[in-house]
């Protein structure tokens, strides 16, 4: 009678503590998840492969973020600071004296103000 007690004990406690590594597992996984771009999530769910290395994870990112046949700025899809599509492209001037002065182009992110231009770069 004992025996069977011990048993089932054994068994609820196995039980309780599965429990708890699996809540404490999923708490993980959730903050996990809300710290990815929901962008970056789909780009994750759409790819068929079951497992990603660092470098294939880095690839995918650079695939919805960055347009390597391109050159210059127009190498970004989307903002590389917060993945907005929302990029304004423009010209603007360096002056460098009464006679010195040559045009540039500018990048800018409208959400976030990530900016970058082809002069400094
Ligand atoms: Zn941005």
């Amino acid at each position: 009678m004992n025996d069977k007690i011990l048993f089932i004990i054994g068994i609820i406690i196995t039980w309780l503590v599965t429990r708890f590594y699996y809540r404490l597992s999923a708490k993980d996984q959730k903050s996990i998840l809300n710290k990815i771009p929901e962008e970056l999530k789909k780009a994750i769910r759409d790819d068929r492969r079951e497992l990603l290395t660092v470098k294939e994870l880095n690839e995918l990112l650079e695939q919805k973020t960055l347009d390597k046949s391109k050159d210059g700025l127009d190498v970004f899809k989307v903002c590389p600071k917060c993945g907005s599509a929302h990029l304004n492209r423009g010209k603007e001037w360096y002056v460098d004296g009464p006679d010195q002065a040559w045009q540039f182009n500018i990048l800018e992110c409208a959400d976030c103000r990530w900016r970058a231009d082809d002069l400094t770069s």
